[in-house]
């Protein structure tokens, strides 16, 4: 949740409808100021932060916390079972019938007003970030979060009292690595006055800059994140509002004094929640808790360096998005590898599609169909099918079509082109037809007949200079024959 959410939702903020903002653990009751237990791992190291081996965590065993839902106020308890290796984050609504499950996944965010919601059929889940951001930040993979509500509970608006009851689940490892995201180029996101940048880097950092509109609270902080410093550094920042927010509600009664425990409330440049600030710094540090829980939508923990400008659910939401579109691209596997645009030594033949790749001309200037052969390294076999539906033959005439001579000769070149573009390094080389001789037409050539060319390089003069001789048949009659002089050059210098 975030400040930006609570005043674009116009009335009450997060946590404001809340009676009671303490959270009970196992049935105890949840000690604030209690220091996080330590991770306990099947390697006998007690510190996550110092695990070298990445491999997936879920919890022990089971545990349960009961508070009041944020937006109902009612009694919710959720529950954290562990859950097998590559099971990822699943939310079970227990409470509605056949208890269906929803994963999180940035493509079934419903709404980003108030918090972050999901939705999967008519089984919807909201204001999940605080919880999500606490399992992330404390390196757990899989496990299955029980609710009987729509919501899990608001308890006091910051990740700490789930980083602690993640804590009594204790944490184990599971067999199998744990797979990160990693990004080979920046993706960022931009919106009105907010904006997010995540770029490639090998753990996951987050630099943020929270401001409010007035300008009286603009914070930054930069953290490389792993579990200590979550757990020390981030766990325990509270969501905010702004008092004149919820100025109006207030004086309504609909915002009963129990709620202040569930936020910070900031009047003008003044804190006046029953509890003073956590951080000097507690509304960034709040902002980075729900960017943690917003990108764990992804669905795979990321390593990037996320640099944040006002960031809010929405453009959490985006980036999220933009990351997911680029996670399953990866996954969908390598684009195809494009087609060469040159003759290989190796191919014997050209199909359509080769002599496109190879050609710069097309519709309606291809006037070559195939190459049916090369022979040797100086002669190739190609064809041309001519067609009644050739656009030519509109004009050329329309009682009589005859193929024009100069698309005759037009075909030569592109036949002697494609041999001469074979010899040697033609990669990023074009031919120019630079001269024709010896140009003769000796049949009319018409729609149905097969256009056979063979083409032939008579002289060379270094790389740059080439000539040709070609002749065209139809049945085995020569209709057409010229002597084509080419220039090779680079692409670059036609373009
Ligand atoms: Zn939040």
């Amino acid at each position: 949740m975030s400040l930006a959410a609570g005043m674009a939702r116009g009335l009450g903020i997060e946590g404001f409808e809340l009676r009671k903002g303490k959270g009970v653990i196992g049935g105890l009751s949840h000690c604030q100021g209690r220091p996080s237990p330590r991770l306990r791992l099947g390697t006998g190291v007690d510190d996550i932060a110092t695990i070298k081996s990445m491999k997936q965590r879920t919890l022990a065993r089971e545990v349960s916390i009961q508070g009041s839902a944020l937006h109902s106020g009612e009694a919710v308890t959720l529950t954290l079972r562990p859950a097998p290796s590559d099971h990822g984050y699943v939310f079970k609504r227990v409470d509605l019938s056949g208890a269906p499950e929803i994963r999180p996944r940035a493509d079934l965010i419903t709404d980003l007003v108030r918090a972050t919601t999901i939705q999967s059929g008519h089984a919807k889940v909201q204001t999940i970030e605080h919880v999500l951001s606490a399992l992330s930040g404390c390196g757990i993979d899989n496990v299955v979060v029980e609710m009987n509500a729509s919501e899990p509970p608001i308890l006091d608006g910051s990740a700490k009292p789930f980083v602690d009851l993640i804590m009594s689940g204790e944490p184990i490892e599971q067999d199998k690595d744990r797979e990160y995201f990693t990004l080979d180029a920046a993706v960022s996101v931009t919106k009105g006055q907010s904006s997010i940048i995540a770029l490639p880097c090998d753990e996951l950092k987050i630099s943020c800059t929270s401001a409010d509109d007035r300008g009286i609270h603009t914070q930054h902080l930069s953290l490389t994140i792993d579990p200590d410093i979550y757990m020390t550094q981030i766990a325990a920042a509270r969501t905010f509002t702004i008092y004149e927010d919820i100025e109006e509600l207030l004086k309504l009664g609909k915002i009963k004094g129990g709620s202040l425990d569930c936020a910070v409330v900031i009047r003008g440049d003044k804190i006046i929640s029953k509890e003073g600030l956590r951080f000097k710094d507690e509304f960034v540090r709040h902002k980075i808790l729900d960017i943690i829980g917003d990108i764990t939508l992804l669905g795979l923990p990321l390593k990037a360096h996320i640099i944040a400008t006002r960031p809010g659910h929405a453009i959490n939401a985006d980036l999220t998005k933009a990351l997911a579109e680029k996670l399953l691209e990866r996954q969908k596997g390598p684009k195809k590898k494009p087609r060469p645009a040159m003759v290989m030594p190796d191919e014997t033949a050209l199909d359509i599609r080769r002599i496109l790749d190879t050609l710069p001309h097309r519709y309606p200037f291809v006037m070559i169909d195939r190459v049916v052969e090369f022979i040797g390294e100086d002669a190739l076999v190609a064809i041309k099918n001519v067609s009644i539906n050739e656009p030519y033959f509109q004009g050329h005439f329309p009682n009589n079509p005859v193929m024009p001579g100069v698309l005759q000769l037009e075909a030569m070149a592109q036949a002697a082109g494609i041999l001469m573009l074979r010899r040697g390094s033609s990669e990023g080389k074009t031919s120019l037809f630079m001269s024709a001789d010896k140009v003769k037409f000796r049949k009319p050539v018409r729609p149905g007949d097969q256009l056979i060319l063979n083409a032939k390089l008579t002289k060379t003069r270094g790389t740059k200079l080439a000539t040709a001789e070609v002749t065209c048949t139809v049945d085995g009659q020569v209709v057409s024959s010229g002597e084509l002089m080419f220039a090779i050059v680079d692409s670059s210098a036609v373009d």
